[in-house]
């Protein structure tokens, strides 16, 4: 059976390499092609021998990630795929294309077993980890086709997708490690975002890497009981823990943590919560990210009118705390967590019990 190499250091590509008696060069060569130049058959890397190239091809596989979906929103901002890999497992990777740069929202697990009651998902439970190949395969799926399609590249990054990142840490933080190096993306720290329900353990351990990227918290509600009502994980870690560990990655990185809090109508969006939320981050190094949320097909919840939103963006910010507001992008397209693969689940086991 061929070996995957996609998702390999230059140094464990050097030592699978080693028994071809190549001089070293040849390693950084096959890994510039795959993750730079979308080279994805070793009869395309030119600059190698060409016994070589044949002799790679019979040991070696390139995994390239099919596309059963693509979504375009229509002002052609955000665009949303559903990658496959090569088990049939989909995943959905988002582009946005902001005006600071392109952002790719990649999915860590395909689907999600937090539970989270505004989330679609976790609609169908998880289906399995990925790998830091296929969390890598996503971003250059983009870039490869930024690059050859619209000039561009991937600028930032947002481990946001579907999944829980930090319970499927050590793929996740190998993943990080190979965006930064020189011959994949190069990409700096800072300019990666990763979104966590708050699994306490891992936020301590995350603030350790030594990775200063950024960390968002999904918070979603200011106290014990609601949190837990919206996300089961709260029952194991609660919010006090969630807060204090962030508080911790943030005084250990000096980076500004981000909470996220999704704004759902007559649930979340009250003055008590509001009052709630200023009590419980008043004084940290933090921002608030409001996001009116994205109503999902399997859910009740709503969005809160625009007055509403707006009066919980003014107290907030009237009583101290660094406020953003999530701009909407890819609305009509489904851009939330997990709808795009609940769909085709949908229809394929729809054709599944038709057949
Ligand atoms: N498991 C991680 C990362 C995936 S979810 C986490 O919980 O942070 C990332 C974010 O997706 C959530 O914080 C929330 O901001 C957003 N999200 C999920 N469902 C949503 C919905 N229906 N509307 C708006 N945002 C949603």
């Amino acid at each position: 059976m061929q070996k995957e190499i996609f998702g390999c250091t230059l140094e464990e590509l050097q030592s699978l390499l080693a028994p071809y008696k190549v001089p070293k060069f040849r390693a950084r060569q096959v890994v510039e092609w795959m993750y730079q130049k979308g080279a994805r058959t070793f009869d395309t890397m030119t600059n190698l021998p060409k016994t070589l190239r044949g002799e790679l091809d019979v040991a070696f596989h390139i995994q390239q990630p099919a596309c059963r979906d693509r979504l375009d929103s229509s002002d052609g901002h955000t665009s949303k795929f559903l990658l496959a890999f090569a088990d049939g497992t989909a995943v959905e990777t988002v582009l946005m294309r902001q005006p600071y740069g392109n952002s790719v929202c990649v999915s860590t697990q395909a689907g999600c077993n937090m539970g989270c009651a505004f989330c679609a998902s976790t609609v169908h439970g998880m289906a399995r980890d990925l790998t830091a190949g296929e969390m890598l395969a996503q971003v250059i799926y983009i870039n490869d086709l930024l690059r050859t399609a619209e000039q561009g590249k991937v600028d930032t990054l947002v481990i946001m997708g579907s999944g829980e990142p930090l319970m499927n840490y050590d793929a996740v933080i190998t993943f990080l490690h190979l965006l930064h190096e020189p011959y994949v993306l190069g990409m700096g720290y800072r300019n990666i975002t990763l979104s966590t329900s708050g699994i306490v353990p891992a936020m301590y351990l995350l603030a350790d890497e030594g990775l200063p990227i950024s960390l968002s918290v999904s918070l979603h509600a200011p106290n014990q009981e609601l949190r837990s009502e919206l996300m089961p994980i709260n029952r194991k870690y609660p919010l006090a823990d969630v807060v204090a560990a962030a508080k911790h990655y943030a005084e250990t990185t000096g980076r500004r943590v981000t909470y996220e809090y999704i704004l759902i109508d007559q649930l979340n969006d009250g003055e008590a919560q509001a009052r709630e939320l200023v009590k419980l981050l008043r004084g940290q190094l933090c921002s608030v990210n409001l996001i009116p949320i994205n109503p999902v097909r399997e859910r009740q919840l709503l969005r809160p009118s625009r007055a509403r939103i707006e009066w919980f963006e003014r107290y907030l910010r009237q009583h101290g705390l660094q406020v953003t507001l999530r701009r909407e992008m890819g609305t009509d397209i489904q851009a939330a967590c997990g709808q795009l693969r609940n769909q085709h689940l949908q229809e394929s086991t729809q054709g599944a019990t038709e057949a």
